[in-house]
């Protein structure tokens, strides 16, 4: 079996929340900075709360369902309904998998930026967390493209998702509470573009540790 097992859905979720809680402050913070600086704290509310609901032997594509459903319902600001539809989003292209192979994971990558694109309507450049996600999809099937093993196309794709984060710093906000800025919301990385980059990170480590 070629891909991360399925069956580790609950390591992927205690992994992604590990990680928000862990860079909760650090999220706020930049939040902060041309936001409401509550961005860390959505955050890691939504994803304890699934963390604690998971349960032992559920799939990935049950375990990212119910994260996404959590984030829809329980947590407010912008990111509830985009990060709950991105991870239903990756839940439905897992679905039935027996592993999360590369292909199923490009799909999975896909089904969450359009879904973020449909819903935000915003477009890479924009300052938002698009601008880590789409080069990062771009990145993965590039590397797939170029003859890379799965391994490889997610190294690629955490390589383009810190790019993509860090290109946000001299972005004007074109959508969101940032973008009533304007000029001045130049300086600051995206809190969403971080957080993005975060997850992305934490998925890509988490299946790595499982190839062979
Ligand atoms: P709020 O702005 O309601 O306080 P958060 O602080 O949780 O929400 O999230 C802010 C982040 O949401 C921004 O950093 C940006 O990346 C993202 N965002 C806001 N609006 C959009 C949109 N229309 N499309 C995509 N991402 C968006
Ligand atoms: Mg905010």
């Amino acid at each position: 079996m070629d891909g991360f097992p399925t069956s580790e859905g609950v390591r992927l979720v205690h992994a992604l929340a590990q990680a928000i809680r862990d860079n909760a402050q650090h999220l706020s913070d930049i939040d902060g900075l041309i936001g409401d600086g509550d961005h860390g704290i959505n955050m890691r509310k939504g994803f304890m709360l699934a963390d604690e609901q998971a349960r032992d032997g559920i799939d990935v594509a049950t375990s990212l369902q119910a994260l996404g459903a959590v984030l829809i319902e329980q947590i407010g600001g912008a990111m509830g309904p985009l990060y709950g539809s991105f991870f239903r989003a990756m839940a439905r292209a897992a679905r039935g998998r027996e592993a999360i192979d590369a292909a199923t994971f490009s799909a999975m990558l896909h089904g969450a930026l359009g879904t973020v694109r449909e819903l935000g309507g915003a477009e890479v450049g924009d300052k938002t967390l698009l601008d880590a996600l789409a080069p990062a999809v771009a990145a993965f099937d590039g590397a797939l493209a170029d003859g890379g093993d799965f391994a490889r196309a997610l190294d690629a794709m955490k390589t383009a998702a810190e790019r993509g984060r860090d290109s946000t710093r001299d972005l004007i906000a074109r959508k969101g509470r940032a973008s009533r800025l304007g000029e001045r919301s130049k300086g600051v990385i995206d809190a969403g573009a971080a957080s993005c980059c975060l997850i992305l990170s934490t998925m890509a480590d988490t299946m790595r540790g499982s190839l062979a």
